[in-house]
């Protein structure tokens, strides 16, 4: 099948599964009363799912990938080559998902890596678009130990959107606000029910439901955490359990260096920054309903008022 067909299928299959997901989180929700534009809604759609990937695909493809595939020659360890395309696709998905469970553990016990991993554990409201959270060093880091041994090893070219389709498919599905019992398959599949308590800010789950695609992983090595009920429907039940960014860039440079984002406010060209995009949001309003421009639907993002602990501030002050 030539190739800009597939991804025809894929893009098409995967514009059916966002409208089926979202119509399930409305009429089966795990929490009740999750607005569709939740806090951090933008940020997540606009630079983490469209922004960020999409420059991302260009640096790990043409960037990372493309130079080690043309300076090597490969074809001596190419044993995929003549697999039949599902093979290779199942091949590709339990390694990597194993790979990613590993990694992701990894991630949750080692301060360094932590920092690069903290962005998708920021969400107090998590839903089928909460996946896409991730610091873009997690993704190239991620993305290019996937894709490359695809390319490398010699599978069929259409290895590649398949195995992107599933991962986004699987991602929101274990993301999504929606009540889902798999009964005994929940050892196999992974599935919010397991997945959700991994964003919840306890203690017990830190070290807990690291699986991605397949719970086996979790089940096998001892890290599954499953109460048989809900974290709660609190904020301080879900995300981090210490201020964080919710800027794009801030997020990120809280990886580097700690911060208090309000205390930067007292910047002025931070706080032209800093509500520059609310600004726009209010002004793509006013332009498009005309009869509410004197009312934009959209709030300032919200400002810490509450003073951190000596233990939080010792926390990510360090
Ligand atoms: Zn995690
Ligand atoms: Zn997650």
């Amino acid at each position: 099948m030539p190739q800009d067909k597939l991804l025809a299928i894929t893009t098409t299959i995967l514009v059916c599964w966002v409208i089926f997901i979202i119509a399930w989180e409305r009429i089966s929700p795990y929490r009740k009363g999750l607005a569709f534009f939740r806090e951090g809604f933008w940020v997540d759609l606009v630079w983490y799912t469209l922004i960020q990937s999409y420059f991302l695909k260009i640096l790990i493809f043409d960037y990372l990938i493309a130079p080690v595939q043309h300076h090597f020659n490969w074809s001596a360890i190419q044993f995929v080559k003549d697999w039949p395309i599902a093979v290779q696709v199942l091949f590709f998905v339990v390694t990597h998902d194993l790979y990613i469970y590993l990694f992701h553990r990894f991630q949750h016990s080692n301060k360094t890596f932590w920092r690069i991993h903290e962005a998708h554990h920021s969400g107090k409201e998590v839903d089928f678009l909460s996946g896409s959270r991730s610091h873009a060093i997690e993704i190239i880091i991620n993305q290019t130990i996937e894709f490359a041994p695809i390319i490398l090893l010699g599978a069929d070219p259409a290895v590649i959107p398949i195995k992107a389709l599933l991962d986004a498919m699987f991602g929101m599905f274990i993301h999504a606000n929606v009540k889902v019992k798999l009964g005994k398959f929940k050892y196999f599949l992974n599935s919010p029910e397991l997945h959700l308590w991994h964003h919840a800010n306890y203690q017990e789950v830190f070290h807990a439901n690291f699986s991605t695609k397949f719970a086996v992983w979790d089940h096998l090595f001892g890290t599954a955490y499953d109460p048989g009920h809900a974290p709660g429907n609190k904020p301080e039940n879900w995300g981090l359990g210490y201020h964080y960014p919710k800027d794009y860039f801030l997020q990120h440079a809280f990886s580097l260096k700690r911060f208090h984002e309000p205390d930067l406010l007292k910047y002025p060209w931070f706080k032209r920054y800093y509500y520059l995009r609310p600004a726009l949001l209010s002004a793509f309003l006013r332009i498009f309903w005309k009869k509410n421009s004197s009312k934009p639907n959209v709030q300032q993002p919200e400002i810490y008022n509450t003073p951190l602990t000596s233990h939080q501030q010792k926390e990510i002050l360090q």
